[in-house]
């Protein structure tokens, strides 16, 4: 490891943007080895050095830690809630490292997200670039005729520009222990990010989502994770997300 400027490693770290790091900074909330640090233009070494953010070490000896954890309705994908709402984190009281979900699911979206303090790993997944492909099983108002599935896969205008290519394919009407009957029912497969992008997509050729839940990620499903529950990653599973 090489030295690097405070700020970088904080935002890399995932913890905060760059700008918002710098502020954490001027407000005394870094230590490098036990000293709080003010200066913007510090340089640390992070393999060498701990560095804590509001006492929470995100760099030095600490481990990486991957986990799988299949999150239901009602838990917001945020390490922290101003209002006090639950986040998924709440799901994952043993957990002492300064973990951060890989990317968001709506507030009401169920599924599969990734949890890790591994800052690296998490922009690389999260970079466009990388076109990273998740799957959803959506439950929509309305029929889904050929038309409208043709026209999510060809990709369709939303308010911020067109959608790229998507795989779409009707599912059997209802899933063991959905709750909304008479539901149509469609995977969709993505590989952009954009916020609430599933939903706005089946909304715009007529459908409402009434249930949403992400069944894989990278490569990754929820085999074996209960509603709720999570797993850790093994080493093959994060080799293969690098
Ligand atoms: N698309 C959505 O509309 N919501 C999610 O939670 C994820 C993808």
């Amino acid at each position: 490891m090489q030295e690097e400027r405070l700020q970088k490693i904080i935002s890399q770290a995932g913890i905060a943007s760059r700008r918002a790091a710098e502020k954490m900074i001027l407000e005394g909330r870094v230590r490098v080895d036990g000293q709080v640090v003010r200066e913007l233009g510090t340089k640390v070494d992070p393999a060498a050095h701990t560095i804590l953010v509001d006492g929470k070490k995100i760099a030095g000896e600490e481990q990486h830690v991957y986990l799988l954890l299949n999150k239901p309705k009602g838990y917001l994908s945020t390490a922290k809630d101003d209002r006090g709402r639950r986040t998924v984190l709440d799901l994952l009281p043993e957990v002492r490292e300064r973990v951060y979900p890989v990317g968001r699911l709506d507030n009401n979206t169920e599924g599969l997200l990734l949890i890790t303090n591994d800052g690296a790993l998490m922009n690389g997944l999260l970079h466009p670039r990388f076109e990273v492909e998740k799957t959803y099983h959506a439950g929509v108002t309305g029929k889904l005729t050929e038309e409208k599935l043709q026209m999510l896969r060809d990709g369709l205008l939303l308010e911020d520009g067109m959608t790229a290519p998507a795989k779409v394919s009707l599912l059997p009407e209802r899933e063991p222990g959905e709750r909304v009957r008479g539901l149509t029912r469609a995977a969709i497969t993505i590989h952009e990010g954009r916020n609430r992008q599933v939903r706005r997509m089946f909304a715009a050729v007529g459908c409402d989502v009434k249930s949403l839940k992400r069944v894989r990620f990278a490569g990754l499903t929820l085999k074996g994770v209960a509603r709720g529950q999570h797993r850790a990653l093994t080493e093959e599973e994060v080799s293969s997300l690098y």
